[in-house]
């Protein structure tokens, strides 16, 4: 491929959105030889951030560009994909000027799903339009689909009595519902239907999903009778796009040094994603089913929150001081020295889960998170928060059974000691029908996830495809 073409990549705040956003852009200029300069709008408000920002620039493997902060004083919207839809239409104008102050001109633009108003920007340019959906094949279909449920579905979606069909898709469960369309009546939820027109207009969509693991989805989006109606242009699945570990596995921190020391496969990291937060009811539980299970774990701890996303746009990455010791039951940290290993609020995740040690992985199932579980072989235990999580524990736990979530929602209910117990057991250490099942399950969707990116494999070859289509795009 010529060096010449020039790739335009917008990506909102929030790390589940920066890391796959980063990740892409690495691809496209290592693996394609493409000029890369990705335009990012920092949340200013985590240290984690701020060092990924850096670290990427230190790399040098494209430009990167920071937009500067939009006036956001007057804004009293507090739902995360509400916020995050007024950030992304601010920063269209300093978007704008930050393109045409550079010295070439990219071709195409690839926005994530928060970014698709810049559109407005890439055809003042010339260049063309491409969404980067960071989530699976399941989620974009609804989002996309949400546009004629809109028309035709009367009251809430959450209310309806029977699963919310979508064109050669499997039927959404209305608890399954994502977030910002939980509630009608609220701005989030236009901006979610709108988000998905935009994706319709769009010229051509890059989603964070495989053929092997979403086929039939995937087909329907090419299906003129299915999806294809109002979904016009072509998809591309070309995930796993998964972070690679920012420092080295088994490094020298303490973290690594004690995972070092545990049996291969022994260990479950628990950890709630970016953003994920617990309450303190929740947070006794999940500590002492951690400790009734008997098995060796890694806990990323965050204080506790009323919100479950109580993190999303503050995650700090364990400088910031914060005492375990005041949220987590008394005597909890003594009992498991010897066998749990508590990290305030951030880990290296993509590194801990690399680790020899690490056999499960309790996660609150964002699709960064579940890719990076799948791409190490690790079964899961799911724990939906927000947004699109509960889509994505349906479909890990109940149809792709690479995972055990909950029998209710842990964001209706207090999920009990027992039942967390259990289902920690279950992936690590039962040697029953089911939990034989899940572990190798995970095995196999590792192995059809490399299958899938190797030379080759679908999206390797969609990759391709794609960035020769970018060659084609003149400005
Ligand atoms: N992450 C991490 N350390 C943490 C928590 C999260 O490195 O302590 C990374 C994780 O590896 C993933 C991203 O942050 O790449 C979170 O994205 P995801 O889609 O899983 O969830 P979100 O945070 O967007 O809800």
């Amino acid at each position: 491929m010529e060096s010449s073409t020039h790739v335009a990549l917008l990506s909102s705040p929030g790390m589940g959105h920066l890391f796959p956003s980063l990740e892409l852009a690495t691809r496209l200029s290592t693996h394609h030889h493409l000029t890369v300069t990705v335009f990012l709008v920092p949340s200013h408000s985590s240290s984690a951030e701020n060092k990924v920002i850096a670290a990427a620039e230190a790399a040098d493997l494209f430009t990167v560009v920071e937009l500067p902060p939009a006036d956001m004083s007057d804004v009293t919207e507090s739902s995360v994909v509400g916020r995050l839809a007024i950030t992304m239409r601010r920063h269209v104008p300093a978007f704008r000027s930050a393109v045409s102050a550079l010295t070439s001109l990219p071709s195409v633009l690839i926005a994530d799903i928060f970014a698709t108003e810049s559109f407005a920007v890439a055809d003042e340019f010339h260049m063309a339009k491409y969404v980067f959906v960071a989530s699976n094949a399941w989620f974009l279909a609804l989002t996309v689909y949400a546009q004629v449920w809109d028309k035709q579905i009367v009251g809430q979606y959450v209310d309806q009595k029977e699963p919310l069909q979508i064109p050669g898709c499997e039927p959404v469960r209305p608890c399954d519902v994502i977030d910002p369309l939980l509630d009608r009546t609220q701005p989030q939820y236009f901006e979610i239907v709108k988000v998905g027109m935009d994706i319709a207009s769009s010229d051509g969509v890059l989603v964070n999903t495989w053929d092997d693991l979403q086929g039939r989805t995937l087909a329907s989006f090419s299906d003129r009778n299915l999806l294809g109606r109002i979904m016009k242009p072509p998809v591309y699945s070309i995930g796993p796009i998964v972070r690679q570990s920012s420092s080295k596995k088994g490094g020298s921190s303490e973290l690594f040094n004690w995972l070092s020391k545990q049996p291969n496969e022994s260990v479950i990291y628990v950890s709630f994603g970016s953003g994920g937060t617990l309450s303190f009811e929740q947070m006794t539980e999940v500590a002492h089913g951690l400790e009734m299970s008997g098995q060796r774990f890694v806990w990323v701890v965050r204080a506790p929150t009323v919100r479950s996303d109580g993190a999303y746009f503050t995650t700090g990455d364990g400088s910031e001081e914060q005492s375990e010791s005041k949220f987590l039951p008394e005597g909890f940290l003594e009992r498991t020295s010897e066998v749990g290993f508590v990290v305030s609020m951030w880990a290296d995740q993509t590194a801990v889960l690399g680790s020899p040690a690490v056999g499960g992985f309790f996660t609150h199932g964002g699709w960064n998170s579940a890719l990076e579980g799948i791409t190490n072989g690790v079964p899961m235990v799911v724990w939906p928060l927000y947004a699109e999580q509960r889509l994505n524990a349906t479909m890990l736990a109940e149809e792709v059974r690479v995972a055990v979530r909950p029998k209710e929602l842990p964001t209706k209910v207090v999920i009990g000691r027992e039942e967390i117990a259990v289902m920690v057991r279950k992936i690590m250490a039962e040697e029953d029908e089911e939990g034989k099942a899940i572990r190798a399950k995970a095995k196999e969707l590792q192995r059809s996830a490399e299958k899938a990116s190797v030379e080759g494999g679908s999206s390797y070859d969609n990759f391709a495809k794609v960035v020769k289509l970018f060659g084609k795009s003149v400005p």
